[in-house]
């Protein structure tokens, strides 16, 4: 008879299954004495426990944006998770280069902040907002502002009456603000 199992995605080593198990998220293929995959995703990363379906997205895209990690110091921060061809999840801060000067674009809590930003002798004030007109950027549309100066759809955004519209987001010609197209 086969055992119940709680499948939370494919694992995008090998294909398998990846199961929910009691410390975390494993492949199929990494159960047993000869296991032919080596995914196993700790079920606590950076003190921040994770969620089904934010394994589930991770799996997915092999990246996503999440906050509520927690330095050793208790400071809350954002970050990228990334997973690597060899299993590994890091954390990967820098989701693009600034339109504006070239520089790192880092996750912040509220934005997206060109890392020359304290930068004395170049100092660059590109961000992105991470919630613009109520529409909660996705890392997908904040790396399409990066690296294609415009979001490839339509984003879904809100008045204060609530009436809805709906606009692309781009820069504007010095690059340096977000303009809504
Ligand atoms: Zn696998
Ligand atoms: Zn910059």
């Amino acid at each position: 008879m086969e055992t119940e199992k709680k499948i939370i995605g494919r694992c995008p080593l090998c294909g398998g299954n990846v199961v929910k198990t009691c410390k975390g998220y494993r492949c199929e293929h990494n159960i047993g004495e000869q296991p032919t995959c080596v995914l196993n995703i700790n079920g606590i990363i950076g003190n921040r426990k994770m969620n089904d379906d934010e394994i589930a997205g991770l799996l997915a895209n092999r990246s996503i944006l999440l906050d509520g990690f927690v330095t050793k110091e208790g400071k809350s921060f954002p970050t990228v998770l990334e997973l690597a061809d060899d299993g590994a999840v890091n954390m990967q801060s820098v989701i693009g280069k600034c339109p504006h000067c070239g520089g790192d674009i880092r996750v912040g809590s509220r934005a997206f902040n060109c890392s020359n930003y304290a930068n004395q002798a170049a100092p660059c004030s590109f961000a992105i907002w991470r919630n613009i007109g109520g529409h909660q950027l996705t890392l997908a549309e904040a790396k399409e502002i990066c690296g294609k100066q415009i979001t490839s759809a339509e984003l879904e955004m809100y008045r204060e009456d609530g009436s809805i519209y709906r606009k692309r987001l781009g820069l504007s010609p010095d690059k340096l603000q977000i303009v809504k197209i």
